[in-house]
Formats: structure tokens, sequence, C-alpha cells
């Protein structure tokens, strides 16, 4: 069941986005070669609390850490632990925080110091697809239009996206209806309306599309071990278009 957010709910989802964004917005500086996931993990915790929110995903279906951390051939679900970061890495952190019961998510990929040309590219590419997909959301547009937008962007440039991760609709829960998949049918799937909040969130792989979950039960990589990008924004479907939720 999709539901649609009263302007008083969309007051405290944009509050739950701007800690996500602000979160974000401090890692820029805080992640460099030599520190650990698991301090990634620690400073973003204490951003999310220090503005009176809790991290959405810790517990979370039983999820070990306050946001996830996945590196290179990782794409998403990343546990935070003792690995340290390289330069020359990339890493993607997804963010959630829950303020007085309502949720904001958005992932970001980080370049650790210089990074290829190749993984520039890709970083570029994954946020431009992200935008191409926020292009068709307007009222009347269906979700398949979002979906169909993301999915020939990244084709065009050469890369995949996995099959079984999408993006969502968020709320009182991090996770609700509509699923948003990165691939689909113009024309197709949930109509979209005024008031509904979604996360959409290319994940995109320079390599193949298939993905492999790790023994740990959450990480997944691509099973080529080619690098994963993801970028995230929360946002609501206004009268002629959209609003993203989780941006300063
Ligand atoms: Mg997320
Ligand atoms: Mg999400």
């Amino acid at each position: 069941m999709i539901i649609l957010k009263t302007p008083r709910e969309i007051a405290l989802l944009k509050e739950a986005g701007r800690i996500v964004a602000l979160v974000h917005k401090e890692l820029e500086s805080f992640i460099r070669p030599g520190i650990t996931t698991k301090e990634i993990d620690i400073f973003a915790e204490n951003v999310i609390r220090k503005n009176g929110a809790t991290p959405s995903f810790k517990g979370y279906q039983g999820f070990p850490g306050a946001v996830c951390v996945s590196i290179n051939d990782m794409v998403i679900h990343g546990i935070p632990d003792k690995r340290k970061l390289k330069e020359g890495d990339i890493v993607s952190v997804d963010v959630g925080a829950c303020y007085k019961g309502y949720h904001g998510d958005s992932a970001w990929t980080y370049a650790v110091g210089n990074v290829s040309e190749d993984a520039k590219r890709l970083m570029k590419v994954t946020k431009e697809a992200l935008f191409e997909g926020l292009k068709q959301a307007k009222p009347n547009n269906h979700v398949g239009d979002i979906s169909s937008a993301i999915e020939s962007y990244v084709r065009k440039n050469g890369y995949t996206s996995p099959y079984d991760y999408t993006g969502h609709g968020v709320g009182t829960s991090i996770h609700e209806d509509p699923m948003v998949p990165n691939y689909g049918i113009a024309g197709h799937g949930p109509l979209l309306k005024e008031g509904m909040v979604i996360a959409v969130e290319p994940m995109v792989h320079m390599g193949k599309s298939d993905v492999i979950v790790l023994d740990d039960d959450w990480g997944v990589v691509t099973a080529d071990h080619s690098l994963a990008a993801h970028y995230e924004h929360t946002i609501v479907i206004t009268k002629d278009g959209y609003e993203i939720l989780t941006s300063l």
C-alpha cells in the first residue's frame, strides 16, 4: 500500500532528510585513506544522534552497523568493520536517519584520495543516472518512467545495475511501497501522486549485473568484482514535480 504523506509528515521527513544530508556533508571531509569503515560508522552515528535522530539501519533486520559502508566491488549493505580505506578506493556510504518516527535515506559514493579515471566516470554516470530518473518524478508519471530513464542512461554508458535491489517508498518505515527498480518500462508501474515519498537509488556496476551476497548475509558484491557506485536521494512528489528531502 502506498501511503501519501500529509504536510505535517512531509515537514518531519524533511527534517530527517536534512540530518542525513548533514552526515554526508561532514563525511566529505572525514573520508580519507587510512580510516576504517567502522570509524565512518561511528562518525556518522554521532552526527545523526547529535541532531536528535537515530540511525535507521541499526538493528534493521539485524543489521549491526549504523550506516552501510561498501568499498569498491561491494555494491551495498557493507557491514562496518576494521577494513581500512586505501588511496584509490571508492566507498559508498548509505545513511538512514529517523527523526520523530520519520526516515530519510541517502547514499553517496566517495573517492578515497585520487582515484582512476574509470572510477571517476562510474561515479559521475551513477550520479547522473539518479538525476535522469528524478527528471521523470512528477504527478501522473509512473514509477516505470523513473526506472526506465535510469536503466537507459546506465546502459547507454556501458554499465549495468543489479536486478534484486531497488529504491522504495519512505515514511514511518525506512522501506515502504512502492518499489522503485533501476530497470523498467516507461508508462508502467504505480502512478506517482503528490505527497508520495520515495527513495530513488541507482546502483551501477562497471561490469556485469550479477551479484553475490557475502557469507555475513549482508554485503552484496559484483560477481565479476567490477567496481560499483550508488547514489540515492529521498524525494517527495509535489504538485508539479519533486523536491529532494535529503539535501541541505
Ligand atoms: Mg539508502
Ligand atoms: Mg534506500
